[in-house]
């Protein structure tokens, strides 16, 4: 089945509130696709502004992180009912800049992805190997692992709206992109598995994401794999090039 493409820019924390409507408005007429879902995922200060910027273009709102409980004592955190009544509609969960350096491990992200459906917005969950276990081949089993945890207890229905971004950590901010050839298996790795954990018509709605280094140069080639239905975009997301991603 035809799945939707879907180009996701991750700001990372970058971008103070009035630079984000500025860069909002420098890429509007360049990420215009009917054909493609585009993703804003920025800071948590700059949904509000973001929201507003981009209301009556194709671009939709995704936040970087948010807590499992709906409201109380959590100081510094941000739940799924602010983002919603925000206008938030996706959520990145499990990015491994959260798992390295903030210590999240995989029942957080697996209550995450939980809650994020139970509240209405759409996870981007994140899993990719290290560059050491890419080196001793065993990124296959660590992938699979990520993705089975990850997905405990979470329904077939809900895993059709999954996006699901495949971020080899040893590709991010780097330079170093996955070769296409080398994304597509993974991609092609995690359709299986979930094929394997739910069923085949699943596997066929889930959207898989690459993430890495993805750039104007390379995304046609890594788009162009049967496996791959999009890209999740951190440095080049923050320029005039994230359009040419969007219409690779
Ligand atoms: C990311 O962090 O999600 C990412 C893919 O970053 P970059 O594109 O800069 O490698």
């Amino acid at each position: 089945m035809a799945r939707r493409r879907i180009i996701a820019g991750n700001w990372k924390m970058n971008k103070t509130p009035s630079e984000a409507v500025a860069l909002c408005a420098e890429l509007k007429d360049l990420v215009k696709n009917d054909d493609v879902d585009v993703v804003y995922c920025v800071p948590a200060i700059d949904i509000v502004p973001v929201v507003e910027a981009v209301k009556g273009t194709n671009v939709h709102v995704g936040a970087e992180n948010f807590y499992i409980v709906d409201s109380g004592a959590f100081t510094g955190e941000i739940s799924a009912p602010m983002l919603k009544d925000a206008g938030v509609e996706y959520v990145i969960i499990g990015h491994s800049e959260r798992r390295d350096i903030f210590g999240e491990n995989d029942i957080l992200i697996n209550q995450k992805v939980k809650k994020a459906f139970a509240s209405g917005l759409t996870p981007i969950l994140c899993c990719g190997e290290s560059l050491a276990l890419r080196k001793a081949d065993t990124y296959k089993e660590w992938i699979e692992r990520q993705i089975t945890w990850d997905l405990d207890g979470v329904t077939a229905d809900q895993v059709k709206k999954l996006v699901i971004a495949y971020e080899p950590i040893w590709a991010i901010g780097t330079g170093e992109t996955a070769t296409a050839d080398q994304a597509q298996e993974v991609c092609g790795l995690i359709r299986s598995l979930i094929a394997k954990l739910y069923d085949q018509a699943t596997a066929d709605e889930v959207r898989i994401q690459y993430g890495g280094s993805m750039n104007a140069g390379n995304a046609a080639e890594l788009l162009s794999k049967p496996d791959i239905d999009g890209g999740l975009i951190g440095g080049a997301s923050l320029k005039p090039d994230f359009g040419k991603i969007v219409n690779a």
